[in-house]
């Protein structure tokens, strides 16, 4: 690439593989031994259209707006996919397809009492110490927020790795996925909306 966009750009030594050392060690980090960093890849513009996007695939949640969805209002929609390997991961949409920049005044004053909620809704999982929760955007245009059920005492599983050891640790029950579903729609349902789901 002979046009980089900034010279933060500029300085960074593409076709390199970055020292693993940083990481290696630290109470979040769930590997050990020789590990090797992928080389550096060349920046890509324009960027990828996301799913929803002019040219991309099409937005999943737009063209099945309940598919996965475990609880639902108005305005948002809760959704649940699978057993992974923490209690619960969910992603919560807004029914209509906006982006955070887009998002009208009337989602974004309850996006906030929904983060609250549905934090507190998952922490009523058994075994449940925290709720992690982030907005990364990189795969769908959709807005979408990211939920990630910590169990109580896992200390290794504290912060962005979370999301790793959700891929490495062996998945929870099927029974067990349902029945932690409900408990979080039930909650949700306390204040507005229903629960949603077939077979949940
Ligand atoms: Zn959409």
């Amino acid at each position: 690439m002979n046009e980089y966009p900034s010279d933060y750009h500029r300085r960074l030594p593409y076709g390199e593989r970055m020292a693993a050392d940083p990481l290696l060690g630290g109470p979040f980090f769930p590997f050990e031994g020789d590990l090797q960093v992928v080389p550096l890849a060349d920046p890509v513009l324009p960027e990828p259209p996301r799913a929803g996007e002019p040219g991309g695939t099409p937005c999943p949640t737009c063209v099945d707006p309940e598919k996965d969805a475990i609880w639902a209002d108005h305005q948002w929609v809760l959704k649940a996919f699978q057993p992974t390997g923490l209690p619960m991961v969910a992603l919560m949409v807004p029914r209509e397809h906006f982006r955070l920049d887009n998002l009208p005044d009337e989602l974004t004053a309850t996006l906030g009492p929904m983060i609250q909620r549905t934090a507190g809704a998952i922490r009523q999982i058994p075994g449940v110490g925290r709720t992690h929760f982030n907005r990364w955007g990189d795969g769908s245009e959709h807005f979408h927020v990211w939920f990630l059920a910590r169990p109580l005492g896992m200390m290794q599983l504290r912060g962005a790795m979370i999301a790793a050891w959700d891929d490495l640790l062996p998945s929870i029950p099927a029974d067990e996925f349902q029945a932690n579903a409900r408990t979080v729609a039930a909650a949700l349902a306390e204040r507005s909306g229903a629960p949603l789901g077939k077979g949940v």
